[in-house]
């Protein structure tokens, strides 16, 4: 099969380029180094299918990370068939800086002028024929976004892959040409593949070339002797580099015919980042998108009209749809959703409990109860994942959360953390695999780290039922709040939990200082409906096959042992205390004293220690834990209609009479603590050293011990305040003590 690599710069549109041609839905996200590793799909089109491999951005070919490497080994060692070559051409310039450099391997090169249409929205012009002269290799219009002109990009690829070609380079008038020939003759005696490329490389010192060559090396500063005087400098990657913008700029630059030549416009982008990034109000206008997003998602008072409506304004009582638009205020659209799934689920719960009315108990009560009532009652949260998701998304494309990063490191470089650790961060909140992945393009290892740990702590996908069912259980109960409040400020909570801990970290165990952070702000862009809908169906399908898999597993094996006891004696609902679960839930149950879920709950109080275990495998088990267990507490569910997480917990809470500072610790443990299997597997592949992954399990565990802990003391004393501020103030004292030590070692 022939094999094309799509190669270019961060953020040019590869991805989605890959998505348009292999119908896959690859994370396009619109800031630099979404794709880390290399990713394969087939383009079905042709008369023959076609490989193609989106390989990790990259400005230039002589790497500094390791997701640069990845690209430059594989459009070197691998040999494609043809390499295309996607620029973005609203910054032309800038992009073909790349292309020369593609340009010097021996491989055929097809040029992909992308973002088309963001250039003809400008009123700017590219001449592409007279490029493809000068470049002297095919060059083709596109838009990946619109997927206009990629069938054509394919056919030139087609075309060009048909015989080989030899690389070429831009770098003339210079002295350096002829130190580049001469090695490149060199090498090609040698029988060195790519000859030209390596020279080039050569002649710059890169420092891979240097370590792969070793032996040329002395050769080339025989070369340089004889070559070059030393009024030249020696900095010859400096001379490189300014012999392509000087090429580029005298020969590529004509066939790109401004608007505006020589006015400075100022984009409605620059407008919109005057005040989204401004250094004041930055950060609060963050923090009030990101609660209307919660208020749109969560909210039972949807803009808190529930005063001003009549009571009971569409409660529809009486009808199957009491309560979906609200009661009292107006549900807001994550709601609505919720409620009409929890419809749905209710009735089939219904139905099939009516049919096993007649069957033995043990039947009717592992299904109804074990597979049903815990599968539903996470099942009703997917709307409001997808609605969450869906704003995420939005943000993320539309060039936002780039900002973010952007302000965020301002705030808090001289905290050792820098806004390139924060783009992982963000993905967190997806889900913290892909997350932990993407710390890849973070070149300190240090840093590395450190965000890999405090991932989790971006509350992802999997524990938002846990967020909303116990929101949704404390308003019910006792009456205080908003579930857009209690979920809004949980998610802070874990984001400043993750902001401490690495500043902590950074100014002790792994400290530093983080390497600048030089990224270009995308443009701000509407986001694609279709990727959209695509990341949301992607994201549905995903959750329905993990709960109807790893879940319904879960469930079933929590009902069997919370049913029988050590001695495989099959027990009724109401002599849970005995079973095995029971059992084990006791014995771990003292250790969550310190954080109001322990000893202090005496009735059932063990069924929270068991669903926090549970989450260790995925976090919807937490939720799906408490369903089930609830579902038998309460008897048959024919009898009471356990469909929902919300009235699932509520049902635990009555039965436990765990108090309210209690619930809020235990959402806080659940999120902070070590997170779900799949999470850990990723971060101890992320983390080579063992030793590093025995502390990344301690940390989280003492993490979660110490944020739940003091949020159940505040709660419960309102006094122990002091205290905790009074240690987190010597805490304080003490990592600036250490901080001061290790910079005067470093002065030294
Ligand atoms: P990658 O980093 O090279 O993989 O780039 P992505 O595929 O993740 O795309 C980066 C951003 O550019 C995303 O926000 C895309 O929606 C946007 N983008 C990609 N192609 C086009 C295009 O043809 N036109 C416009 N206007 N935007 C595009
Ligand atoms: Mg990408």
């Amino acid at each position: 099969m022939l094999r094309f690599a799509l190669a270019g710069n961060p953020n040019s549109g590869k991805t989605t380029l890959f998505n348009s041609l292999t119908g896959s839905t690859a994370h396009v996200g619109n800031w630099p180094g979404v794709t880390v590793d290399k990713k394969e799909g087939v383009y079905k089109k042709a008369d023959k299918p076609i490989a193609i491999i989106d390989l990790p951005g990259i400005y230039s070919l002589s790497p500094y990370t390791p997701e640069e490497v990845i690209a430059r080994n594989y459009v070197l060692d691998e040999k494609p068939d043809c390499v295309i070559n996607i620029i973005d051409a609203t910054n032309l310039e800038r992009n073909l800086y790349l292309t020369t450099q593609i340009m010097e391997i021996d491989v055929p090169v097809v040029l992909a002028l992308n973002m088309m249409d963001a250039v003809e929205k400008r009123g700017d012009k590219i001449d592409e024929k007279e490029l493809e002269r000068r470049l002297g290799i095919p060059v083709v219009k596109i838009s990946a976004l619109k997927s206009e002109g990629v069938d054509k990009l394919m056919e030139r690829a087609y075309e060009a892959s048909q015989t080989a070609r030899k690389g070429r380079t831009v770098i003339e008038d210079t002295a350096l040409k002829h130190l580049i020939s001469d090695i490149q003759i060199a090498l090609d005696g040698q029988g060195v593949l790519n000859p030209l490329f390596h020279a080039v490389k050569l002649a710059e010192l890169d420092e891979l070339e240097v370590l792969m060559h070793k032996e040329a090396v002395n050769m080339v500063e025989a070369f340089k002797k004889t070559h070059i005087d030393d009024t030249f400098g020696d900095d010859f990657e400096a001379l490189v580099a300014d012999a392509r913008y000087k090429y580029i700029t005298k020969y590529f630059s004509p066939a790109l015919k401004r608007k505006n030549k020589d006015k400075f416009v100022v984009t409605p982008s620059d407008k919109a980042d005057k005040i989204l990034t401004h250094k004041i109000w930055g950060i609060p206008i963050f923090l009030a998108i990101l609660f209307a997003i919660f208020h749109l998602t969560f909210s039972e008072n949807f803009l808190f009209l529930g005063g001003l409506l009549p009571e009971n304004w569409v409660s529809l009582k009486g009808t199957a749809f009491e309560g979906v638009f609200g009661v009292g205020g107006i549900n807001s659209p994550g709601v609505t959703l919720m409620r009409l799934v929890e419809l749905l689920t209710g009735t089939i719960s219904d139905l099939i409990a009516g049919w096993l009315s007649t069957s033995p108990e043990w039947v009717s009560g592992l299904i109804c109860d074990g597979v049903l009532g815990g599968i539903f009652s996470i099942l009703g949260f997917l709307p409001q994942i997808l609605v969450l998701f869906m704003f995420f998304s939005i943000l993320e494309d539309s060039g936002y959360m780039a900002r973010i990063a952007f302000i965020l490191d301002r705030a808090l470089r001289k905290f050792g953390l820098s806004g390139r650790a924060f783009l992982p961060m963000i993905m967190g909140f997806g889900c913290s695999v892909p997350a932990m992945i993407n710390t890849r393009t973070l070149a300190d290892e240090k840093e590395k780290l450190a965000t890999v740990r405090v991932i989790p702590f971006f509350s992802c996908g999997a524990k938002l039922p846990i967020l909303t069912a116990i929101s949704g259980a404390i308003v019910a109960s006792f009456g205080v709040g908003n579930v857009d409040l209690i979920t809004y400020g949980m998610y802070l909570v874990g984001i400043i939990t993750a902001l401490i801990a690495v500043i902590i970290m950074r100014k002790t165990t792994l400290n530093g200082n983080p390497p600048p952070f030089i990224m270009e702000l995308p443009a701000y862009h509407a986001p694609q409906f279709r990727n959209l809908m695509m990341l949301l169906w992607d994201k549905a399908k995903h959750f329905i096959e993990k709960a109807f898999t790893i879940i319904l597993a879960s469930t079933i094996v929590i009902w069997f042992v919370s049913h029988f006891d050590f001695a495989w004696n099959f027990l009724p609902d109401d002599q849970m205390q005995n079973s095995i679960l029971g059992g084990i839930g006791q014995l771990i149950q003292p250790i969550f004293t310190p954080l109001g879920f322990g000893s202090q709950l005496t009735n059932m109080g063990w069924v929270f220690a068991v669903a926090a275990l549970t989450g260790l495998i995925a976090k919807e088990n937490v939720v799906s834990t408490l369903g089930t267990l609830a579902a038998c507490l309460v008897g048959v569910a024919v009898d009471v209609e356990l469909d929902g997480g919300v009235l699932a917990v509520t049902k635990i809470m009555e039965i436990t009479k765990i108090g309210l500072p209690a619930l809020l610790a235990f959402i806080a443990f659940n999120m902070t603590t070590i997170p779900c299997f799949a999470a850990v597997a990723a971060a101890k592949s992320e983390m080579p050293d063992k030793s590093k992954f025995k502390w990344t399990l301690v940390f989280w565990i003492s993490t979660s011990f110490i944020v739940s802990s003091a949020i159940y003391l505040i709660g419960t004393f309102w006094w122990t305040a002091f205290i905790c501020l009074a240690v987190a103030f010597i805490v304080a004292l003490f990592v600036r003590a250490y901080d001061k030590k290790v910079q005067a070692k470093g002065e030294k």
